[in-house]
């Protein structure tokens, strides 16, 4: 029986063997040296702010996987030798495979500034990553984060839940402003604000200090500040986990390298989830997208080509969703930090600065192009709909209320967005 080997039980690789078991009768095994069983990593701060157990980050019951015949292996995987199809693992023991799926996550940057390894810094990735803030945080006062996306953000809410003062410093003159545009941008600075959160735009950090017995003690910025901590959270965007795959004859860029099938330059080895870049993305999107849907997706497409329905991996329209404390987040399409000649943007936003809607559209055709929605929840398949449609900027404004999970909320504000829009955006 054919072997397929998937490293990472991740979303992505859990989804790929998932559905493989679905088309086949291959023997599958998914290797991971992070834990046991597929956990859901968005909701590890749950566990910390003590609002969930870490078995309810499981989503499938232990024996789910002996009855989907779903082997599971802990361990660490040293080398892979692509010659003999075998995996080496630190454990000295070896495995072998018929067809290898690489689905190794990330881990978080470090960008060698001085006194990033002392004790008491750290990033937020891992199971691991959240024992140790545990111990990092047990007679924790002060904290310093460093950059502004959104593990940085949870990262504040969760030490705040434990009332450890934070400074959470960021280089952009907004949060997140590399990703949202300004307006929507600054809504979440507030927000952040609001929950006493020390918010600093435009800094950077400069060094870290501290000694190898106490660990650290101080963060500088680059204006020459010393901000004195105990705990510094580095939180300046994540990396694919390739590096022990570096010195082979897999081809890598920032990522594994992969075609539109998802498969690397050796043959019957493939990538796929955050680990994964496209050689060729689609439009508008990234070669990396490490977010949850992305590995979902890449994981359900390679487990059709895996057992015998090849199929192109295609992203379709782009979505993700997060939450800012109180304030939860939805993207549909693009909407970009810094709109070109070829992009329009209309914002609106609630005088409670806790709800805010900014939409996307092409000035001259007036097509649809995204939504970000604050403090509002849309429906998924609409806006999946209106941009396969290309549908025009009014037609969305007429039908927002369809797309909405809330219809009180627009009985009371769809005239305050339409009037916005027109004065906005129609008067010249
Ligand atoms: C705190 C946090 C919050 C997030 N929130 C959001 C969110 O709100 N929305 C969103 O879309 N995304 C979010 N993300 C990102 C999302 O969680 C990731 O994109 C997704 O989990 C990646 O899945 P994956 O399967 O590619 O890899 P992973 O889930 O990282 O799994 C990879 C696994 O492979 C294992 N592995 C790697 N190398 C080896 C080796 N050599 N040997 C053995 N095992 C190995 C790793 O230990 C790991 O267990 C968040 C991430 C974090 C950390």
């Amino acid at each position: 029986m054919e072997h397929i080997v998937i490293i990472g039980n991740g979303i992505a690789g859990i989804t790929c063997a998932r559905h493989i078991r679905k088309n086949a009768d291959a023997k599958i095994t998914v290797v991971s040296a992070e834990s046991e069983y597929f956990f859901s990593r968005t909701a590890l701060m749950y566990v910390y702010m003590g609002h969930m157990k870490w078995d309810h980050l499981k989503p499938y019951e232990d024996w789910f996987w002996e009855k989907n015949r779903i082997e599971l292996k802990k361990a660490l995987v040293d080398n892979i030798n692509f010659e003999e199809k075998t995996l080496h693992f630190s454990s000295n023991e070896k495995m072998n495979y018929d067809k290898l799926v690489l689905a190794t996550g990330s881990v978080y940057n470090k960008f060698g500034w001085k006194g990033q390894e002392l004790k008491g810094v750290q990033g937020l990735v891992s199971k691991q990553d959240l024992e140790l803030l545990e111990e990092n945080t047990r007679d924790c006062n002060k904290a310093v984060i460093i950059g502004g996306g959104l593990i940085g953000v949870e990262l504040a809410e969760m030490l705040k839940t434990r009332n450890i003062d934070v400074t959470f410093l960021i280089r952009e003159k907004a949060f997140w402003h590399n990703v949202l545009p300004l307006q929507d941008a600054k809504l979440i600075s507030d927000q952040i604000r609001s929950h006493g959160v020390d918010l600093r735009h435009e800094t950077e950090i400069d060094k870290i200090t501290g000694d190898q017995k106490k660990g650290v003690t101080a963060v500088f910025t680059n204006s020459g500040e010393e901000i004195k901590c105990q705990l510094v959270g580095l939180c300046t965007g994540v990396r694919p986990n390739i590096d022990f795959l570096k010195n082979s004859r897999l081809e890598t860029d920032k990522g594994i390298l992969v075609d539109e099938f998802l498969q690397t330059n050796i043959k019957e080895v493939y990538a796929i989830g955050d680990c994964a870049q496209l050689k060729q993305p689609a439009s508008n999107r990234k070669p990396i997208e490490a977010v949850w849907y992305t590995g979902r997706m890449m994981g359900e497409t390679l487990a059709q080509t895996l057992t015998g329905n090849t199929i192109k991996y295609k992203p379709g329209n782009w979505f993700n969703s997060a939450k800012f404390f109180d304030i939860e987040y939805q993207t549909y399409g693009q909407v970009s930090a810094k709109p070109g000649q070829n992009e329009k943007q209309f914002h609106w936003q609630h005088k409670d600065k806790t709800k805010a809607i900014t939409i996307a559209f092409e000035p001259t055709s007036k097509k649809f192009l995204g939504i970000n929605t604050f403090g509002i929840r849309m429906r998924h398949p609409i806006f999946n709909r209106w941009l396969n449609e290309e549908q025009k900027i009014d037609h969305v404004l007429a039908n927002l209320k369809q797309a909405n999970f809330d219809p009180e909320f627009y009985t009371s504000y769809e005239k305050e967005i339409f009037k916005s829009f027109k004065e906005n955006l129609q008067n010249p």
